[in-house]
This record gives C-alpha cells, structure tokens and sequence, in this order.
C-alpha cells in the first residue's frame, strides 16, 4: 500500500469566504461541524506513523472551512508532525487571514515555519482581484492583495502555491491560462495547479451541486486549455491519478483533478478528522480505516 499525501482537517466547517462552488458543502459532514472540534491526538499520531510507513512524502492542513481560522490547532498539529518528519508540510488556505491580519499571524507563520512547513497553498480563481472578489468575497468590497500576500509569504520563508480552480467565466481558455502563468512568474510563485471544478456523482447540498454544474468548463473549453498546456508545456512529471506538471517558460504548472479514489495500490491521501477517523475518500463514507 502507498499513500501519497496525508491531509489532516483542521478546525471546523466555518470559514470566512462565500465560494458558490464550496465542496465542503458538497461532501458529508462526517462529524465534522462549524464548532472548533477537540483533536483525537492519538488517531492523528496512527495516521501519521501509517501515511509515513506508506511512503507519503507530504503532510498537507487543509480544512472543510478555512483553517487559520484555528491558527492554535494548526500549531498543534505542527507540534505532532515533527515526530514524523514529512519532508513537505503544507497549509491549504484562501488566504484572507493571512494577508489581512498580519499582525496576528506573524507568530503564528514563524513558529510554523521553525516546525518544518514548507508551503503555503492560496486558492484562487484568477488573477484579477475584482474576479477572485465575485467567488471569495461577494458579501464585501474588496478582495485582498494578493501579490502582497505572495511576497509576505516569501519573506516568511514559505514557497507559495496558488491553487487555481477552473470555472466558466473565469481560467477558462488557454489565453486566459497564460495569463495566469504570467502573473505567477511576475511574483516568483514556485508552484502554480490548476484544477477544474467538480461536480461529484452525489451531492448533500443541491445549490452547491447546481451551480456546479452550470459553471464547470465546457469540453471545448477544456480542450483549449490542454491545447496550450500541449503546445508549450514540457512535461516534467505524471501522477498516479492523472495530474500531470509543466514547465512552462520557467513556471511551474500542474493540471490535476479533485478525486481522491484509490487506484490499486495506491491512496491518493489518507484523511485525518478531528474525532479520529481515517479516511481515504472525501466522497464516500465507506472509505475508512478507524
Ligand atoms: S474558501 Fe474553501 S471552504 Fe471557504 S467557502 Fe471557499 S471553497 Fe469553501
């Protein structure tokens, strides 16, 4: 058995964007809730020592809300990971926090730095600010600055990833790809994915399922795009389940997927819940381990 990724879910489903296309609405609660949840240290510790003997590589801090909003739970769960040494830990985050309370995360990025992560992931959707502000941020003004957040992180010592998902009307062409590739360049962005949004077989959450699937890319649309990845690409690398990365002019650039499905031998990522549960599927609740 190999595992590729371990992703620890961390705080609670609560989180201070309003994206149409949230798939922590999509998926099943599976205990998990808008109050900060107490941590099973113990199953955290198991799936840690397992993801490790598996050979994952990477520890990854996501959520199914935005996890800085428990910055002392992922200095916790900082503090585990260091018994186990994950060459690459990294924080999945819209960002918001970070760039808007500098003040109160500097303590926070510097002690999780010294603990060893090693890449903070930004969602996004564009690289127009006035864009990511119709996804992330409808309810107010303004978005945030995000290449001050790249160079804020970079001083920190962090590499950065944006992690662009993929929506009609927004990164939905390859000239609107190359646009991005060229924004990532001019900030130094180590890692740029691009990931076009999914609609999954099953839904808890019909609004959510719905506007997904009157806003994922069309094939035409998708086929544009993996035409200019083809004409200036150069492969580098090619996972297991499909995601494919790029350098293109010097930018790193991975096209990937959402789905975690096992195949053979492989788990994509093992899940960490906070009351303890092991998963290996966000969609399915067969997928468990404890
Ligand atoms: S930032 Fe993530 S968790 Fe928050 S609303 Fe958007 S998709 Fe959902």
């Amino acid at each position: 058995m190999k595992i590729q990724t371990y992703s620890i879910l961390a705080g609670s489903e609560a989180c201070n964007a309003r994206c149409p296309f949230c798939i922590s609405k999509m998926t099943p609660p599976n205990g998990v809730t808008l109050k900060e949840p107490t941590i099973n240290l113990r199953n955290f510790r198991k799936g840690a020592s397992f993801a490790s003997k598996c050979g994952a590589t990477t520890a990854m801090i996501t959520s199914k809300g935005e996890a800085t909003l428990f910055s002392g739970q992922i200095s916790k769960f900082m503090e585990v990971l260091q018994e186990y040494d994950f060459p690459f830990i990294e924080l999945q985050t819209n960002g918001l926090n970070l760039e808007q309370k500098r003040e109160e995360f500097d303590p926070f990025l510097a002690d999780w730095y010294e603990k060893g992560m090693t890449t903070i992931a930004i969602s996004i959707v564009h690289y127009d600010a006035e864009k990511n502000r119709q996804i992330y941020t409808p309810h107010k003004k303004e978005y945030m600055n995000l290449p001050g957040l790249i160079n804020y992180l970079h001083n920190k010592g962090f590499s950065v990833r944006l992690a662009c998902i993929g929506v009609s009307g927004f990164i939905d062409s390859g000239s609107e790809l190359e646009k991005l590739v060229g924004f990532a360049k001019e900030h130094k962005v180590e890692q740029l994915t691009y990931r076009p949004v999914h609609t999954p077989e099953k839904s808890e959450n019909t609004e959510v399922y719905n506007w997904t699937k009157e806003n994922h890319l069309t094939t035409e649309q998708l086929e544009d795009i993996l035409n200019y990845v083809g004409k200036n690409g150069v492969e580098l690398l090619s996972f297991g389940h499909g995601g494919k990365v790029y350098d293109i002019d010097g930018q790193n650039l991975c096209i990937t997927n959402s789905l975690t499905k096992p195949s053979g031998e492989e788990i994509r990522q093992l899940i960490f819940f906070p009351d303890g549960h092991l998963r290996y599927d966000w969609q399915y609740k067969g997928a468990i381990l404890l």
